[in-house]
C-alpha cells in the first residue's frame, strides 16, 4: 500500500469541482469530469453506497446552482455514470429523487407571485 498516501487540500491535480459553475478545477471538463469519476469509484469502490450519497449531495447543490440546467440532465450528469446492474444504484436514485424534490419544490415557492 504505497499508493493514496499523498492526499494534499486544493491540489491542482484534484479534480475537484468548482462552483457555482461545477466544472473541474483541473480539466475544466462538466464536473464530474472522466478522471475524478474514475477516482471516485476507486475512492468509493468498497462502499457504493457512500459514493451515492456523496454524488446525491453534490447534485442537490449543482441543481440550486444550475437552476437554467434540465433537473434530468444533471441527474444523467452526476449519477447516470455509476456502473448498472446493481439494486444500489436504484435505491440511492430514489434518495436522490427526493432531495432533487425537495430542492425544486424550494425553488418554486421562492417564484415571484404575479398579481
Ligand atoms: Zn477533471
Amino acid at each position: 500500500m504505497t499508493d493514496g498516501a499523498e492526499r494534499p487540500g486544493g491540489r491542482a491535480d484534484d479534480h475537484a469541482p468548482t462552483t457555482p459553475g461545477w466544472s473541474c478545477g483541473s480539466c475544466g471538463d462538466e464536473w464530474p469530469c472522466a478522471t475524478k469519476r474514475s477516482r471516485l469509484l476507486a475512492e468509493y469502490g468498497g462502499d457504493r453506497a457512500m459514493l451515492s450519497v456523496y454524488l446525491g449531495s453534490c447534485l442537490a447543490a449543482a441543481t440550486e446552482d444550475l437552476r437554467a440546467a434540465p433537473v434530468m440532465s444533471l441527474q444523467d450528469r452526476f449519477i447516470g455514470w455509476l456502473p448498472r446492474g446493481s439494486r444500489w444504484v436504484w435505491t440511492s436514485v430514489g434518495g436522490v429523487l427526493a432531495a432533487v424534490a425537495g430542492v425544486v419544490g424550494f425553488a418554486m415557492t421562492r417564484r415571484p407571485r404575479r398579481g
